[in-house]
């Protein structure tokens, strides 16, 4: 389909003058103008159903974080070498979230800051370098992040002391213990780097495994390999990034379903709604050895403006019940999903935790055959009918689908209906 004049103009502005690493979603891009909960705006006054944003995780433009930035920004905004309670009373009550045993908190502006500093706590508590990640793993955007992101493609480097392991896949993988096929993943690839004379630093991992294709799987299989990583003298490092903050439903954090306590958490996404915000919280024990060494100061991480739209955040998810509608809503929605596949062939698993769901497409359910150009045509068939959301997994042909958690019970139609005719169009 040719662009209409406005869309072609934009996009032509934007390869000029931002070039090709900015990737656009859709053939027919979409200009978005403006938000309100679960929903956007484009520029000709279309309504879209956002299925896809975890960061404006309480909605857009929510109101509690508009008010409380607000606020804060016309009274002041500086950083952690002055004196700010704000930044005290945010880490108290983000502490009472989290097991005891992680007692203290830092702050950055991205997840790839908060990955960062942790890999750095991990190789430095440890004397080691090698560091775990799933196969298809993304973790961020700085050197030592992306050395450890294989989701970033061929062209980007692996660093040689990681190793990568497979993700725990309980659709793909037949086994009846997936915890214990995948501590011993995680078991063989420490005595890889160590017999490559790598020492091992630890593990980094997405409890949800997001970029590997959304894999909740059952709670509580994570457990052995955590074990297995302690046993080596190895650092637990939990990327809350995705499923932190509610997202699941039935724990405020993703590594809490597996009833697992890591050494080291990041988050960063819904953790200020929009504005720039991110953590990572730890052992004192662990962080202690690195921060009485080594200083650190991030200009922006923790001002008092991020961190007033972080309270707001979870007081939000406090007084609006957001974990619980999580639970609630996501569990419907599986249902309405679970019941489309069982018309339509192309559908070979649908999966989730809360609002975090995840829809494979094969173009053969006994094989299992992952089919992702169908997912692609899917995606722009969803897009057409004001459907937003994208796609994850190894294959590319797993649809993710992660609204604001705002999203409810009256919005599910729309999807399932968008789904329903754009399964219909392609593969009849
Ligand atoms: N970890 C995970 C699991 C992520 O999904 C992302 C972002 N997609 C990051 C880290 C990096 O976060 P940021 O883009 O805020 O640097």
């Amino acid at each position: 389909d040719a662009l209409d004049p406005a869309t072609r103009a934009l996009t032509e502005r934007r390869e000029k003058s931002l070039g090709g690493s900015y990737r656009l979603f859709y053939r027919r891009p979409v200009h978005l103008v403006r938000g309100e909960g679960q929903y956007l705006w484009d520029a000709s006054g279309r309504r879209y159903l956002d299925m896809y944003n975890n960061v404006a995780s309480l909605g857009h433009c929510h109101p509690a974080v508009v008010e409380a930035v607000t606020r804060q920004a016309s009274t002041l905004n500086t950083h952690t070498r002055y004196l700010h309670e704000t930044i005290l009373d945010y880490t108290d009550d983000l502490l009472t979230t989290l097991p005891a045993e992680l007692d203290r908190a830092m702050y950055m502006c991205t997840g790839s800051e908060a990955n960062d500093l942790a890999l750095r706590v991990a190789k430095f508590v440890t004397g080691g370098d090698g560091v775990i990640v799933t196969r298809e793993a993304y973790h961020g955007t700085s050197e030592l992040t992306s050395s450890v992101s294989p989701a970033l493609g061929s062209g980007q480097p692996i660093a040689p002391t990681a190793r990568l392991v497979d993700a725990p896949d309980a659709y793909r993988v037949d086994t009846p213990d997936l915890g214990a096929w995948f501590a011993q993943r995680v078991s063989d690839a420490i005595d890889d780097m160590e017999r490559a004379g790598t020492r091992f630093a630890g593990l980094l991992v997405d409890s949800l495994f997001s970029s590997d294709g959304v894999l909740p799987g059952p709670a509580g299989y994570l457990r052995e390999a955590a074990d297995v990583v302690h046993r080596a003298g190895g650092v637990v490092i939990a990327d809350e990034v995705q499923p932190g903050f509610a997202r699941t439903g039935e724990a405020f954090w993703g590594f809490a379903r597996h009833g697992i306590v890591p050494d080291v958490v990041t988050m960063g996404k819904p953790m200020g709604n929009g504005i720039p915000v991110s953590g990572l919280v730890a052992r004192t024990e662990v962080l202690d050895a690195f921060s009485d060494r080594i200083p650190y100061f991030n200009t922006f991480g923790g001002n008092p403006v991020s961190m007033a739209a972080a309270r707001a955040v979870l007081d939000t998810i406090r007084s609006e019940g957001l974990q619980e509608h999580s639970a609630a809503i996501g569990a419907e929605l599986l249902t309405a999903l679970r019941g489309l596949a069982t018309r339509h062939e192309a559908i070979g698993d649908v999966r989730g935790a809360g609002l975090f769901v995840g829809l494979e497409l094969v173009s053969d359910r006994t094989a299992l055959t992952p089919d992702r150009a169908l997912a692609l045509d899917v995606l722009e068939e969803l897009r057409e009918r004001g459907v937003l959301t994208s796609v994850a997994g190894p294959h590319g042909n797993v649809l993710k689908l992660r609204p604001p958690l705002a999203f409810a019970s009256a919005d599910i139609a729309w999807v399932t209906t968008a789904l329903d005719e754009a399964l219909t169009v392609l593969t009849s």
